[in-house]
């Protein structure tokens, strides 16, 4: 599990809808310390008993977990089979990381929370299978909508949030040819919508929009697949 920013009762109704308990999940790891991404991380993780990681600056925010693991934001872990890899970002938190995961031959990035577009960033996203990537806001929509000031400054910041074009630039940059899944998350219901999203990333990569997916934050997103097997294999531009 990545991040918790939920009730123990709406967590276990998201993972339900998954198919999953929470006696399943074996570690969650946390990006930062923001209150969607930390505020359910402590009570879940003491309901079942799950370890809780983070880089060092993340885990000394995250005073209400008991014992939080800590990882060096530049280095690998392996955490079961799964080959985790840390990316730090440029986000308005005291240690912010998203993460590479490495496994069977595939290899899943995500990528919320930061203001700006690093060469690391780049580098550890290069050839994905399967990618969560931010699409926060869109630029007019913020500058002209109901947020303050302060906070429309915070947000288009360089350690604010990625802004539409910033998000589809970065997909220019790593390609999209291998990708399995694109899921597009952390769409600001405010400052963006979701068919502003669909409509300029699938006409930027060319791909039928139909193959995009974009995370409800009422509904989250059903299980997406990534395979190694060539005969089942879809990518976006299949
Ligand atoms: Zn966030
Ligand atoms: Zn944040």
């Amino acid at each position: 599990m990545i991040d918790n920013g939920f009730s123990i009762k709406e967590t276990d109704k998201r993972l339900e809808r998954l198919g999953v308990n929470g006696q399943e999940i074996s570690a969650i790891l946390v990006t930062h310390e923001h209150s969607d991404h930390a505020t359910g991380v402590a009570r879940f993780a003491r309901r079942y008993d799950i370890p809780v990681w983070a880089s060092h600056g993340t885990s000394a925010m995250l005073k209400d977990v008991d014992t939080v693991k800590k990882f060096d934001s530049n280095k690998k872990l392996t955490l079961n089979e799964i080959d985790v890899v840390p990316v730090p970002v440029p986000h308005d938190a005291r240690e912010p990381t998203q993460f590479v995961f490495k496994a069977a031959d595939l290899k899943f990035g995500i990528m919320t929370d930061t203001g700006s577009i690093t060469p690391h960033m780049v580098a550890a996203l290069t050839d994905c299978d399967g990618l969560l990537l931010e699409c926060n806001y869109d630029y007019d929509m913020l500058i002209n909508g109901v947020y303050p000031e302060s906070l429309k400054r915070r947000v288009s910041g360089d350690w604010g949030h990625l802004e539409n074009q910033q998000s589809i630039a970065l997909l220019q940059e790593l390609g999209t040819k291998d990708l399995q899944h694109l899921v597009l998350a952390h769409v600001s219901e405010k400052n963006n919508s979701h068919e502003r999203v669909l409509d300029s990333v699938s006409a930027a990569i060319r791909c039928d929009r139909a193959r995009l997916k974009v995370i409800d934050q009422d509904e989250g997103l059903p299980w997406c697949s990534l395979t190694t097997d060539i005969t089942s294999k879809e990518t976006l531009h299949a």
